[in-house]
């Protein structure tokens, strides 16, 4: 689907042109943080880039820098209630990706909040482990 269809049916675009409203807590010229719609805990923020990407691994360098630094400011802010924070951040449906526009959740933590991440660990031998890494360093170049 061509950049322009995505962005007229995208949900966050929507929601950066204001055709649909937020809970806004912080906007610059590059990125807009709100509340989440079904927040998992209280003050739980989206950080997104005001330009449309898909997944984080699209993003310009200059985008990706303005969504941390932004990222950076909501968890600074949520620490000052709060005992931790994750920042949780999802690439495609089969990795959770419910919304195709980059974000970054910022979920505040506090003790005894029982959210829990629901990962299990799994085995590796030596050889897959070698495997695995050899194929990252040669992707990376
Ligand atoms: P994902 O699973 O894609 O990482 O998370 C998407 C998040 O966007 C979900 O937590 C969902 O609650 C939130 N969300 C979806 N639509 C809206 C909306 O229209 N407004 C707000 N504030 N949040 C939304
Ligand atoms: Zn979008």
């Amino acid at each position: 689907m061509p950049i322009l269809d995505k962005m007229e049916t995208c949900i966050f675009c929507k929601i950066i042109n204001g055709d649909v409203p937020c809970d806004k807590v912080y906007e610059d010229d590059k990125t807009l943080a709100f509340l989440d719609l079904n927040p998992v805990a209280r003050g739980h923020t989206l950080v997104i880039p005001k330009k449309h990407f898909e997944t984080m691994d699209e993003m310009d360098e200059e985008t990706a820098a303005a969504v941390i630094e932004t990222t950076q400011k909501i968890a600074r802010a949520v620490l000052k209630f709060n005992d931790g924070y994750n920042v949780n951040q999802n690439n495609k449906p089969e990795a959770g990706q419910v919304v195709p526009h980059v974000h970054y959740h910022i979920v505040p933590r506090n003790s005894g909040d029982g959210l829990h991440y629901c990962w299990n660990k799994i085995d590796l031998s030596e050889k897959e482990i070698d495997e695995v890494k050899v194929k990252i360093q040669t992707f990376l170049k």
